[in-house]
């Protein structure tokens, strides 16, 4: 029995490996596709974070776990052969390319008598399971949720890992485990993914540590705190949850538990909730495959957008003197891995105040993200900057001041990001820019020497903005 692991890099709650464990001995193989992919490119940080992910998941095969780099329209049909297995058991997954990729395969497979079990192991709705009366699939987030999803049965609860597992011993020269995994070369030539471990426990075990965390200390106060970037509030399993080293079934029961013993009903709900936007991105994006590729509102192919990339470089960089944003960008650089309000702002900033096009952004987060997700970033992007379904209403552009002193008011997060600014008060740590020249003096900050100034002002830029919306919406 082959169980070809994709994005479920787990053994508890793997559906597909509980089939293959009752079926016999089983071939446990990871591919590294690199004929598809629809140029979509597989980011540096995701790299990294898949690199020590696939180590953590061969650990718990005893070093059995076959890892390659190729065609898997070539390969599965080949190491069926020279196995003798007569199944090929996965998970499904939903990127156009892995779903055109995976019916051509089921096909093959079966053309050669080989067996194929797919089993759902991502997501809590499958996407075609959920739709309005008249059969058509929701547009908008609250009716998806409310009676699309949760009028549905309840999501499953998780399954145990099996409890034997018989793993086919590898033939002589057989490359598996820790060397072939290091042979994919996923880690980057630059040393810039160093400074990046210290911030991830990585593997189905650490991330499962990171839930009971989040639970014990994160879950209340979760509706109110996950908004501040400072608070402990959010459960930073995005990646965990993008590889599959934990499932959504696990996060969501899990929480229920912990939420409905400590009566946490209300900040359990939106937990809920967050999920379930993770179940709308999957759910746009099968049902609008062009997601990653075309505005969802075609009125949005006419927007004025601008070409300037020496103020992207300077977003990237957190170099384009609004604190906020630089703190957030810093972040993204340094730990790879934004909080979600502080990419709702730095997005913002990028696609309305600079009106560069939405895929720049996109582009970068999927680069440096260690949950760089094509379904959550693509749906998240086109949210931002208006285009997509159920998208921001356009004149809603977050004025980086005002959500900082909301949402930071102390400063903790800016300070930590953007230390040049670190002894200006509060009241102006803001918009330094506002600040009197003698207390800049004071705190050892000269703009445009220690910290830049402001690469566009916020209110005209806001207003070219919706000026360029009103061109295109006739
Ligand atoms: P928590 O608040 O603890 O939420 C729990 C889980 O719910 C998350 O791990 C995530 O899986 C899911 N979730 C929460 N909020 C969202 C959301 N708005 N959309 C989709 N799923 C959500 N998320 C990604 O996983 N990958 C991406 O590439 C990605 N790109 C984004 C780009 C932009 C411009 C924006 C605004 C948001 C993006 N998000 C993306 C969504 C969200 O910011 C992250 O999922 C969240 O910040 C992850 O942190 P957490 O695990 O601590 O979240």
């Amino acid at each position: 029995m082959i169980l070809w692991f994709r994005r479920d890099l787990r053994l508890a709650d793997n559906p597909a490996l509980r089939q293959a464990a009752t079926l016999g001995r089983v071939l446990p193989v990871f591919i590294l596709d690199t004929r598809h992919g629809d140029g979509m490119r597989t980011g540096a940080a995701s790299r990294w974070w898949l690199h020590h992910s696939l180590l953590g998941l061969d650990r718990q095969l005893g070093g059995q776990l076959r890892v390659v780099a190729g065609d898997p329209l070539d390969l599965l049909p080949g190491l069926a052969g020279e196995t003798g297995a007569c199944a090929v058991c996965w998970n499904r997954c939903y990127e156009p390319w892995q779903i055109a990729r995976d019916r051509q395969l089921k096909t093959d497979l079966r053309a050669l008598d080989i067996e194929v079990h797919s089993h759902n192991g991502s997501l809590l709705w499958e996407p075609w399971e959920v739709h309005k009366d008249d059969g058509d699939p929701y547009r908008v987030f609250t009716p998806y949720y409310r009676r699309g999803c949760l009028g549905r049965p309840a999501p499953r609860h998780p399954l145990p890992a099996p409890d034997t597992l018989a793993v086919l011993p590898p033939t002589d020269g057989e490359q598996c485990g820790a060397a072939a995994i290091e042979a994919l070369s996923l880690l980057p030539g630059h040393p810039w993914h160093e400074k990046l471990k210290p911030h991830w426990p990585i593997g189905e075990q650490h991330s499962r540590q990171q839930l009971d965390a989040f639970l014990a200390k994160g879950l209340e106060d979760y509706r109110e705190g996950r908004d501040y970037p400072a608070r402990p509030n959010t459960s930073r399993l995005s990646a965990a949850l993008h590889f599959g080293e934990l499932s959504p079934q696990q996060v969501w029961h899990a929480a229920s538990e912990e939420g409905l013993t400590r009566g946490l009903d209300k900040d359990l709900a939106h937990f809920h909730s967050e999920l379930a936007w993770r179940e709308f991105s999957y759910y746009q994006l099968y049902h609008n495959p062009s997601l990653p590729t075309a505005n969802l509102q075609p009125k949005f192919d006419q927007f004025p957008w601008q070409d300037r990339p020496a103020l992207r470089r300077a977003w990237q960089r957190g170099q384009t003197g609004i604190p906020m944003v630089d703190a957030g960008m810093r972040q993204l650089w340094q730990t790879g891995y934004l909080h979600n309000r502080v990419r709702m702002v730095v997005a913002s900033f990028l696609t309305k105040n600079l009106m560069q096009h939405w895929q720049h952004g996109e582009r970068w987060f999927r680069d440096t993200l260690v949950d760089a997700d094509l379904a959550s970033n693509c749906a998240s992007w086109q949210w931002v900057a208006g285009c997509g379904l159920d998208a921001a209403p356009y004149f809603r552009i977050f004025n980086p001041v005002t959500q900082g002193r909301r949402f930071d008011p102390d400063g903790e997060y800016i300070r930590h990001y953007v230390p040049e600014l670190a002894k200006l008060p509060d009241r102006h740590l803001h918009a330094p820019w506002e600040a009197p020249s003698a207390l800049l003096r004071e705190c050892g900050i000269r703009l445009g020497r220690d910290y830049p100034e402001p690469i566009v002002d916020l209110k005209q830029s806001r207003a070219a903005a919706l000026e360029a919306f009103k061109s295109i919406s006739g």
